[in-house]
């Protein structure tokens, strides 16, 4: 039933069992490396988020200054030009 398989035979099942080993080795680094970065980006205050709320760029109206002509956030005075709005 079962025969000395041939040189090509072991060498085939050799190659397949070296790439499943170096997979798993390289699968395992992978995983390493990236539980290290998550931890190296989790150092962070937890209760503070990725993006503060107040660093967060707000939505503003703007007015169009009668002098210069410049939209500028609705403000007292003109950016641009210093004048009242
Ligand atoms: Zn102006």
């Amino acid at each position: 039933m079962f025969s000395i398989p041939s040189v090509s035979k072991i060498l085939v099942v050799v190659g397949i069992v070296l790439i499943v080993l170096y997979g798993f080795k390289a699968i395992g680094r992978i995983d390493r490396e990236r539980k290290a970065a998550a931890k190296a980006g989790s150092k962070r205050k937890p209760d503070q988020p990725a993006t503060h709320p107040k660093e967060r760029p707000t939505v503003e109206d703007l007015t169009e200054c009668d002098n210069c002509h410049a939209f500028v956030p609705a403000a007292k005075t003109c950016g641009q030009c210093g004048a009242r709005l």
